[in-house]
């Protein structure tokens, strides 16, 4: 049987699926969750009970009168011509319905009806016994792959999930990338021809968390902050280490990382603890008394770019515009 008759049988039981009455869908279920028989092991057939027989075979009726339908539509069912079997589940529909007639009466004899079909179906009614018998196998499959794949999709939804690991480049990118956003502190007259405070902003980010720090803000720097920049810079007269966005977002993250002192700070950027830290400056340009400004990058000052390089923090100033 080629690929195209596999999948066009398979639309044809999506189809019958689609119509068959809760008893049914029951006994499709009943079966697909038996558990077959080993060969050898030999477990005792159970009979069933008389109204499980019936049972039964009306749900097999269903199936047949869904499948005659979809093979008078010539929808594919087996390899044969869709013809062929419309006329092979006819003929099994009324043998079925005919045996069934009466079968609520009290004192049917259900063993009676049990033997003839068999007879039937191990005789003339052979081939149409099989064609139902495959369908309903279909049906049975169907299902069973449909529990499977149920199965898996609930034990994967209960796996611990694995969060991506985001690099510290992407994690400085997104907050940069927002910050852009954000407005600047309102317009101080005071500042007019100079940075004011939070107006220079600076996002260093280690081990994928980042630590802000704005200009002008740096009174409340902690010992270790200011030991460790005086220790790495070469001091100009005019700059002092509490006035850089940069050392105020170094200062959050040593005070985070709870080292002891200086030393222990250093070593830990240079001993290969603190790999791949990054760290990004945005400045407020253009802005007046009627105008926003915009943030745009720009390089940290010299003597941060002293303490940066000794700490192995690489700086991102791609597009500065200072
Ligand atoms: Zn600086």
């Amino acid at each position: 049987m080629s690929d195209i008759e596999v999948t066009g049988i398979e639309r044809t039981l999506e189809r019958i699926e689609s119509r068959l009455t809760g008893p049914t869908r029951a006994y499709v279920t009943r079966r697909a969750q038996a558990v077959p028989a080993q060969p050898g092991q030999g477990a005792p057939a159970v009979q069933p009970t008389d109204e499980e027989v019936l049972t039964n075979l009306r749900a097999r009726l269903e199936i047949a009168q869904a499948a005659r339908t979809e093979a008078r539509n010539d929808l594919p069912l087996s390899a044969a011509d869709p013809g062929g079997d419309a006329a092979l589940l006819l003929d099994f529909t009324r043998r079925v319905a005919d045996a069934l007639r009466g079968a609520d009466a009290p004192g049917f004899a259900v063993g009676e009806l049990r033997r003839t079909l068999a007879a039937w179906s191990k005789g003339e009614g052979a081939p149409a016994h099989a064609l139902v018998d495959s369908v309903v196998n279909g049906l049975v499959r169907r299902t069973r792959e449909r529990t499977l794949a149920a199965a898996r999709a609930a034990q994967e939804a209960s796996q611990p999930r694995v969060r991506p690991v985001r690099t510290n480049e992407e994690v400085l990118h997104d907050v940069i990338t927002r910050k852009r956003g954000e407005a600047g502190p309102s317009y101080d007259p005071e500042y007019r021809n100079a940075t004011q405070p939070g107006d220079v902003k600076s996002v260093l980010v280690v081990a994928g968390v980042d630590h802000h720090g704005a200009n002008g803000r740096g009174d409340r720097l902690a010992t270790i902050t200011v030991d460790l920049i005086e220790r790495l810079t070469d001091r100009q007269e005019k700059w002092t280490v509490t006035g850089c966005a940069e050392v105020a977002a170094l200062n959050r993250y040593l005070l985070a990382a709870a080292y002891p002192d200086a030393d222990a700070a250093l070593r830990a950027f240079t001993g290969g603890t603190v790999t791949g830290a990054v760290i990004s400056t945005l400045s407020l340009y253009g802005r007046t008394a009627d105008k926003p400004g915009s943030w745009d990058v720009r390089q940290p000052c010299h003597q941060c770019q002293q303490w940066l390089k000794a700490l192995r923090i690489t700086v991102h100033a791609k597009g500065a515009r200072s």
